[in-house]
């Protein structure tokens, strides 16, 4: 489907270049021992595209988690991840068959990552089919599809998850815990900008059938949900304003957007997402007793962060790895669910509507409809 150029521009965002340098970490996933087979989360990845071969790369890493199965729509991937990663037979699916998945006891979970738009209907396909699922981001379109799928899963009593890799990540996990221990202060403001120059023209992402719509939707959403962690507050209200430089190319969906998000305590986060330039993955918060700036703060790493109290020393890792085992912790050894669930998808759907909305209405301000 995208070309290897366009797979490099991908991962642009911090996916920029630097990035391809970081498939294989410093440190190891979390857990020091390889977990016994009866003790490991059996992952079946859908949509063997170019995160899918990121994520499963990564997964070697992991303990508790194990790539075991396939969902493709593309048979001549089917013998190299067979060889690659010891698939076996009775564990690789198509689109067609899916449902049949239900009767394979060999799989616990799915991980959907396929474009933007088909993930409300996989998800909706795996949680009938009776096994646990993590959703790439965007969760999903709109704010209505993403509550149609935490309530199928909800009904089908499996586990929902969106694939926020950084809330497993060391250095993001550490600016949580200073912002949470009040080490900031007061949070006064949050910048954060996230994006990256596409490539490709023809590619799903500027296509809004199968995107859901442009920069917004693919990493505005990193803009959003780090503001959200910088600020542990829920945004109220949300203006918006888009420049487009190359109409041609983003004819169907938003090239570059600024937003600005207002919040219950009265501060208001300064964001924006771009497709149409690199080298952009910088988050800024401000509080009345500190400051945190880390760049690059989204891309697979290494992720990089200073505060008032000097650089966050933490250690770079596999994302991927610490994802994928995080979540089997969740489930296999009943911990608390990560920040990662399908209501937390949610929360930044609900502010992606109100964007697109704010910037039909020319930057008006939209409130958060919960
Ligand atoms: P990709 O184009 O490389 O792969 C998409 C895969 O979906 C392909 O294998 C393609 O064959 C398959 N597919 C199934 N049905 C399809 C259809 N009808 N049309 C087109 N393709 C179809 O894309 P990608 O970069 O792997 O992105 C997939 C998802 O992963 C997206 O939702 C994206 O936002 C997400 N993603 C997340 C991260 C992250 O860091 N969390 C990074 C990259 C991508």
């Amino acid at each position: 489907m995208n070309s290897r150029r366009d797979f490099i521009q991908t991962l642009s965002l911090g996916l920029g270049a630097a990035t391809l340098t970081d498939l294989t970490p410093a440190v190891s996933a979390p857990f020091l021992q390889k977990a016994p087979a009866d003790k490991q989360l059996r992952v079946a990845l859908m949509g063997l595209g170019g995160y899918a071969n990121i994520v499963a790369r990564g997964m070697k890493e992991c303990k508790t988690a194990k790539l075991v199965g396939i969902v493709t729509g593309t048979p001549s991937k089917i013998p190299e991840w067979k060889q690659k990663y010891g698939i076996e037979d009775k564990n690789v699916y198509n689109y067609e068959n899916l449902n049949e998945i239900k009767n394979n006891p060999d799989i616990d979970i799915v991980y959907v990552i396929t474009p933007n738009s088909l993930h409300h209907k996989h998800v909706l396909q795996v949680a009938a089919a009776g096994k646990h699922v993590i959703c790439e981001k965007p969760v999903a379109d709109n704010a209505k599809q993403a509550r149609e799928m935490i309530a199928a899963c909800e009904k089908a009593g499996v586990k929902f998850y969106i694939g926020y890799r950084l809330h497993f990540e060391p250095h993001t996990k550490e600016l949580i815990r200073m912002r949470e221990a009040g080490e900031f202060g007061k949070i006064m403001h949050v910048n954060n900008y996230a994006g990256f120059q596409i490539g490709d023209p023809t590619q799903w992402r500027l296509k809004k059938a199968l995107a859901g719509g442009g920069a917004v939707m693919d990493v505005g959403v990193y803009s959003t949900n780090g503001a959200r962690y910088c600020t542990g507050e829920e945004p109220v209200w949300v203006t918006a304003q888009e420049s487009k430089t190359d109409p041609v190319k983003f004819k169907d969906v938003d090239e570059t957007v600024t937003f600005q998000l207002g919040f219950p305590s009265g501060i208001i986060a300064n964001c924006g997402c771009t497709y149409g330039f690199n080298h952009v993955e910088m988050l800024r918060l401000m509080g009345d007793k500190g400051w945190a700036e880390m760049n690059p703060a989204f891309g697979y790493g290494p992720i990089r962060g200073t505060t008032h109290k000097g650089e966050i020393k933490q250690p770079d890792v596999n994302h991927q790895a610490y994802q994928l085992d995080g979540i089997a912790d969740a489930i296999l050894n009943g911990k608390p669910d990560p920040n990662v669930t399908g209501a937390e998808g949610l929360k930044d759907m609900l502010v992606i509507d109100a964007i697109y909305e704010s910037l039909r209405k020319n930057g008006a301000k939209v409130f958060i409809n919960k």
